[in-house]
């Protein structure tokens, strides 16, 4: 937890309850409706903490974003970034964590980049603005990937502390036309009140035909809980062992490291990290193989698809593969598939689609004793 000290030193007092803040502009304590922005504190550079307050001075309500001014002992386990180690980008857990926006507390332990910016004399009003110009989301309200400057106390060098995937998301997918924050998926970014979706087209599979049918299931995404299929780059996945050839093509499994979307909560626009995949191999990527996909996998283009991911190419043998989730085909051959949402059922009665509110039976047996079936299904 954040020691007093440090929040006393930093955050002050909240004037209406006289309680520690919680941050530089916030107290605790949800009747208390003001922000009160604290001034008394400096970084060592007068140009870094003008830019912070300014960011500060423009929040009206709890949800906007403002910098924050990161003391260094706030960060730990700093390590160069693996294959850019002379780019002076780093590493880091920042102990207290991005701030909530729902709840009135601080957040939890988060990673974090920081990029060397430089000395104190070299940071000034004007490398500050050509800063703003790089991360054009670092001043709004709706920031949610810069989160301050730090120092390095033994360099001198002065950090910018940004979202751990910042980097990363922008190169795949850009960011969004609106919020300017980075996207987090080809359709949707990663502000919670940025709700327009924006399908990107700077991607392709190498197939005109798949790039085509992927798409056609992005464009229609109206609200972030809608599923569409991704494109997804193969080093996103841990692709480990070869299973059992029973289904006729071949077919891996792993773990998709990025993961799938978070379809369930608007609020927390996220994925979730380390989904269990099976990689079946398609043979050929015509439009025939397209048709059939969709005929023997009916629920590929549906809106509440959670069992098909997208496509991937493993880009040394140029196989490409379809990405569903690992328990997919054991499911369906189980129990079948829901005749509503048309994915591979949960148990022999259910699917795990929460809008399926109908118990579906297993109406053919998956046994071979049909004395068996008719006692399970109650028929
Ligand atoms: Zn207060
Ligand atoms: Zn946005
Ligand atoms: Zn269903």
């Amino acid at each position: 937890m954040v020691p007093d000290n440090h929040m006393r030193d930093f955050y002050g007092f909240c004037p209406e309850c006289n309680k520690l803040k919680i941050d530089y502009v916030w107290c605790g304590t949800n009747a208390c409706k003001k922000p009160h922005p604290r001034v008394q504190w400096s970084s060592g550079n007068l140009a870094i903490d003008k830019f912070i307050k300014k960011s500060q001075r423009i929040v009206k309500n709890f949800d906007d974003r403002f910098l924050e001014w990161i003391p260094s002992n706030r960060l730990e386990n700093v390590t160069p970034l693996q294959d850019d180690k002379d780019t002076g980008n780093y590493l880091a857990t920042w102990l207290d964590g991005p701030r909530y926006f729902v709840m009135r507390q601080r957040g939890i332990p988060s990673k974090v980049i920081l990029k060397t910016l430089g000395t104190s004399e070299s940071i000034t009003d004007s490398f500050l603005n050509e800063l703003a110009e790089q991360y054009p989301t670092i001043l709004r309200k709706d920031n949610r990937t810069i989160y301050g400057f730090t120092i390095d106390t033994k360099t001198e060098e002065y950090r910018l502390v940004i979202h751990s995937d910042y980097d990363e998301l922008q190169s795949i997918y850009g960011l969004c036309p609106t919020c300017l924050n980075p996207k987090i998926d080809p359709v949707w970014c990663m502000a919670r009140t940025c709700l327009e979706p924006h399908t990107s087209d700077a991607w392709t599979s190498g197939s005109d035909v798949l790039d085509e049918f992927i798409r056609s299931t992005q464009n229609n995404a109206v609200v972030w809980e809608d599923t569409f299929l991704e494109w997804i780059p193969y080093q996103h996945l841990e692709v480990s062992q070869l299973l059992e050839n029973e289904y006729g093509s071949t077919a891996y499994g792993g773990v998709w490291v990025y993961g799938k979307r978070d379809c369930q909560y608007h609020r927390h626009k996220a994925r979730e990290r380390h989904t269990r995949v099976t990689l079946n191999l398609i043979s050929d990527l015509g439009q025939e193989v397209i048709d059939e996909l969709c005929k023997t996998h009916p629920c590929i283009t549906r809106k509440d698809n959670t069992s098909i991911f997208g496509f991937t190419r493993n880009p040394a043998t140029r196989e490409c593969y379809i990405v569903y989730a690992s328990d997919y085909t054991l499911r369906r051959n189980m129990y079948g598939l829901c005749s509503t949402c048309k994915q591979p059922k949960n148990d022999p009665v259910w699917c795990r689609t929460e809008a399926c509110k109908m118990p579906q039976p297993n109406e053919q047996g998956t046994n071979d004793n049909p004395a068996l079936d008719k006692f399970v299904t109650g028929t």
